[in-house]
């Protein structure tokens, strides 16, 4: 008897088995839905027929078999509903299949009822100790066992119910570990499968947006250089198509990753020959690239168009060097203004101071311009300052010197390196070339227009100060004047000063 018992329990193992593999998957982890209870029960109920179909006969009309593992079972996974239904389809099983209704019939069904009755209760009363609830309903397993045996055989039940009851409960035991086990396992394998799909999702979500972003090239490539992703945006930027990119070599990929290389990021301007050889400057951030468990795979580029804002600072740039220029300018002569005589006889002074050289300057005033003006109208006037501005610019020696509108009709000289006699050759040559312009001025002795000079000259070892070289200069451009105009003179006190 023992032995049909242990084949009777085997088969309800394989049921199991069969049971988890085909149902398993769709429950695990869910709170089973009417239907699925509906099924579960059905199902157990007609396995349950299938048990007492293959029971041991113990007496005319009494047979014994598992059915009460199934019915708990049921009530385990769907509560008090599955097991009711497993309990009916048991005991309509038992009536029509083996025996129609008869006096042990009639108690098996009671028995098998008040079990599937107790289990959905306990199952709901426990809710979730599937421990609790397998201990408590094996134990009201047993009662109602012992119950139904000792009723139908009377004395003949105490040879069988010891042997029958540590089955019944080991085979609990068994049943319980192995659909905890089931549902665990069935369990981890949905949240796995549930965290892959959330992963592949996320992850082809960040590829559609990494390679449709169209306002940003980004660019991918592996550890060898070769491009494994090159977006909308590149394609818009660059002219290629991710296509004829993907599998490429980057064109100077050991500079463009130097310095990613050893894991920095890496930002910097470089220039770009695009699909139709127009030129491109692009700023480009380069970063390493790791996977989840920070191994690097390869490198990231994104990069930004530049071109326009290079365009606009370059103009920008030259249209303030205009400015800059322009204010530093006479607007008459076109010669240096004021302004700049000022800032370059500053800077000229200091470094006549540092690199210990000579410094020298003209002044010089036309002769009787009042009466130019009055003779020819101011705009003649005018273009006769043109005219000697440009007699004497044409005299300067080299880029360094500088001659200025100084003020009116007066300008000045700037000779840096230029000693006294230096400087009073130069103002000569300048008096000439203004001479020489024959400018006509009918109320000049000369009948000419004409300029008077003054020159000062200091070292850089004996500075005095440059405000003292342009009151030399101006002193001596007095002393011109008065002397009889269209002369060159030189400062006395800066001249002694000079040795
Ligand atoms: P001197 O020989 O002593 O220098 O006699 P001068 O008549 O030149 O006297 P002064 O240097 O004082 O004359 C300055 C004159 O230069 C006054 C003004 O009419 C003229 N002048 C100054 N700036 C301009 C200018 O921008 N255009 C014109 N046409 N004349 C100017
Ligand atoms: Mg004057
Ligand atoms: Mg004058």
């Amino acid at each position: 008897m023992t032995n049909d018992l242990v084949a009777n329990f085997a088969l309800l193992t394989a049921f199991l088995f069969a049971y988890n593999l085909l149902f398993g998957q769709k429950v695990a982890g869910l709170r089973p839905s009417l239907r699925t209870k509906t099924i579960a029960g059905a199902v157990y109920g007609i396995f349950a027929i299938l048990l007492m179909y293959f029971s041991v006969s113990v007496g005319p009309k009494t047979i014994l078999d598992f059915r009460q593992l199934m019915i708990i079972s049921s009530a385990a996974f769907g509560g008090l509903y599955a097991s009711m239904l497993t309990g009916l389809i048991t005991v309509i099983g038992r009536v029509l299949l083996f025996g129609g209704l008869n006096h042990s019939s009639i108690v098996a069904s009671i028995s098998a009822l008040t079990l599937a009755l107790g289990s959905g209760l306990i199952s709901r009363a426990v809710r979730g100790h599937t421990g609790r609830m397998w201990f408590y309903s094996l134990l009201l397993s047993l009662i109602c066992l012992t119950g139904t045996l000792t009723y139908l055989l009377g004395r003949d039940s105490l040879t069988i119910l010891p042997r029958m009851a540590p089955l019944i409960v080991l085979g609990g035991i068994f049943v319980a570990g192995l659909t905890a086990y089931f549902a665990s396992a069935n369990r981890l394998t949905q949240e796995l499968r549930a965290s892959e799909e959330r992963y592949r999702q996320l992850h082809s979500m960040q590829e559609a947006i990494l390679r449709s972003a169209s306002g940003v090239s980004i660019v991918a490539a592996d550890l060898n250089g070769r491009i494994t992703l090159f977006n909308r945006g590149a394609e818009l930027m660059f002219g290629y198509r991710a296509k004829e990119m993907i599998g490429r070599g980057v064109k100077g990929f050991d500079v463009l990753t130097e310095r990613a290389k050893r894991g920095l990021a890496d930002e910097r301007e470089w220039t770009f020959v695009r699909k139709d050889r127009t030129r491109l400057r692009i700023n480009l951030i380069v970063t390493p690239v790791k996977d989840e468990i920070g191994v690097y795979i390869g490198y990231m580029g994104v990069a930004t168009d530049i071109t326009e804002r290079k365009r606009a600072e370059e103009a920008l740039r030259k249209a303030n060097e205009m400015l800059r220029q322009l204010s530093l300018l006479d607007g008459l002569t076109e010669i240096p203004n004021r302004r700049h005589f000022d800032q370059a006889l500053d800077r000229e002074w200091s470094r006549a101071a540092t690199e210990d050289r000579p410094l020298a300057l003209v002044l010089f005033d036309i002769d009787a311009f009042k009466s130019y003006n009055d003779t020819y109208g101011h705009q003649a006037g005018d273009r006769a300052l043109i005219q000697v501005a440009a007699a004497a610019k044409a005299c300067l020696r080299t880029d360094e010197d500088i001659v200025a509108r100084y003020g009116g009709e007066e300008f000045a000289v700037i000779l840096p390196g230029a000693n006294l006699s230096e400087a009073t050759r130069l103002a000569e040559k300048m008096r000439a070339a203004v001479e020489a312009a024959r400018i006509p001025h009918a109320g000049a002795p000369t009948n000419g227009v004409t300029v008077s000079a003054g020159v000062a000259a200091v070292r850089g070892s004996a500075l005095p100060g440059a405000h003292a070289l342009v009151a030399g200069a101006d002193r001596a451009l007095y002393a011109a004047k008065q002397g009889g105009r269209n002369q060159v003179r030189q400062a006395k006190a800066v001249r002694e000063a000079m040795r």
